[in-house]
């Protein structure tokens, strides 16, 4: 027998069982961008090696060590994209969709990074995100925290999730954070983890979020960003934090949250769950108001999340908050050789005139114990077997079980008998 070929290790298949489960996530996804007028972006998933170098920043984790990078035919090196936001940004100065104007965008998709699969954490995974441009005032930011907000209480896992808020402040203002807080580390060097020594030169304020107790611990008597804040980001982060409070949304402020990514500045957010293990990040992001002039377009505000569409349905599943799907209605079967041919006829006619009703039709000639055995396993709720100039419905469920079931009969049974 030939050896079978697997799947690339950390890329899963969605297979028909989950698709339902991902139909759903996706359907409330889209409603929710509806109703506060965001429109869809589809980017390509390869795009230029560079502009994820000149984006998310040459020593962070994902371009030093995740990125899936190949020359290809032509010579010209290209990566599978490891997020939306470079992608959505270049677009958008691409077509000019940015500059002097505002623009609510989403997209969904499949995104790639090398990293150890484990709960949570895979090669290829999807996200859903929202990027607002144009707009500077923290009202956009509350905008799409809010977004977020609404979307898991269309879930209902409100109470399985909580946001956590800081601010990054002005490039300045970090930049002389991080100075100080090299400083200070510096002189507690030898009680760092390594990943943190190397992070002193190259990306200290990713030290913030070392894992290390030993580094934490350091940490505890550090410089805090917040005694750098500039004026203008502190009103910034003001306005967002009272529009939360009017809104009802509770939040904390976490000082340490600095994010991988290094065009963030201002706002940066993550809604964090404890049911998930280590990969409690669901959604994450906040202001980027430098990254559209750094990509070679006008200077443009902008503000974005990203969710891990896999960490969501997973938390979802965990919390049994995926409706369940009725996979079947009618099951259409034929009583006989000659029955078989209007069977399809029949089949169609109820798909023609009952919007929405699921209809299988058996095929094969067996028996009919094992037509109706099948009929049974389908999950239909009724199968209708078609005789030659009549039919009969016959209940595979307690007919009185939902007013679904007797109103679908009543009207199959109406178009059935008109047939
Ligand atoms: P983490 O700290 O978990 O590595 P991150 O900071 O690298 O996350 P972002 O780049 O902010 O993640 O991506 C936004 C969201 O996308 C994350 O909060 C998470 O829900 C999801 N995500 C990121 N990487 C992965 C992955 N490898 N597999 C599944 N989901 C992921
Ligand atoms: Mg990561």
């Amino acid at each position: 027998m030939a050896k079978t070929i697997q799947a690339i290790r950390g890329m899963n298949d969605i297979l028909p069982t989950q698709s339902a489960a991902w139909q759903y996530v996706e359907s409330v996804l889209r409603d929710v961008a509806a109703a506060y007028t965001y429109q869809e972006i589809r980017m390509p998933v390869l795009e230029s090696t560079d502009l994820f170098k000149r984006s998310i920043g040459e020593v962070t984790d994902i371009v030093e060590k995740e990125m899936y990078t190949f020359d290809d035919r032509n010579g010209d090196s290209l990566t599978l994209r490891p997020e939306g936001t470079a992608s959505c940004v270049r677009a958008g100065n691409e077509h000019g969709l940015l500059f002097n104007q505002t623009q609510r965008l989403w997209y969904l998709g499949p995104m790639f990074r090398h990293e150890r699969p484990q709960k949570g954490r895979y090669r290829q995974f999807n996200q859903f995100g929202l990027e607002a441009f144009g707009m500077e005032g923290p009202d956009i930011d509350a905008e799409v925290i809010l977004f977020s907000a609404r979307l898991w209480q269309a879930f209902g896992i409100s109470e399985q999730v909580e946001l956590q808020l800081n601010s990054l402040a002005s490039n300045e203002a970090r930049a002389n954070y991080r100075d100080a807080l090299r400083e200070f580390l510096r002189a507690h060097e030898a009680q760092l983890d390594e990943d943190s020594k190397r992070r002193l030169d190259t990306n200290v304020l990713r030290v913030l979020d070392s894992k290390s107790p030993e580094t934490q611990a350091v940490l505890a008597n550090a410089p805090k960003l917040s005694d750098y804040w500039d004026d203008a980001s502190r009103a910034h982060f003001d306005g967002l934090c009272k529009r939360l409070d009017a809104a009802g949304v509770r939040y904390t402020l976490n000082e340490r949250l600095v994010r991988g990514l290094d065009y963030y500045n201002r706002t940066v957010f993550e809604w964090v769950t404890t049911e998930l293990g280590a990969q409690g990040t669901v959604c994450a992001g906040g202001r980027y108001d430098g990254l559209v002039e750094q990509l070679g377009g006008k200077a443009t505000p902008a503000v974005g999340f990203a969710m891990g569409m896999e960490r969501l349905v997973l938390l979802l599943e965990a919390q049994d908050k995926i409706p369940a799907q009725q996979p079947v209605d009618v099951y259409v079967i034929a009583l006989n050789d000659d029955a078989e041919l209007i069977a399809p006829a029949v089949a169609e006619n109820l798909r023609s005139q009952v919007t929405g009703l699921k209809v299988q039709l058996h095929s094969g000639s067996q028996n009919m114990k094992k037509k109706l055995a099948k009929a049974d396993k389908s999950g239909a709720d009724y199968a209708v077997i078609v005789r030659e100039s009549d039919f009969e419905i016959k209940y595979l469920r307690d007919r009185e079980q939902t007013d679904r079931i007797a109103q679908t009969a009543t009207d199959v049974a109406t178009i059935v008998s008109g047939h």
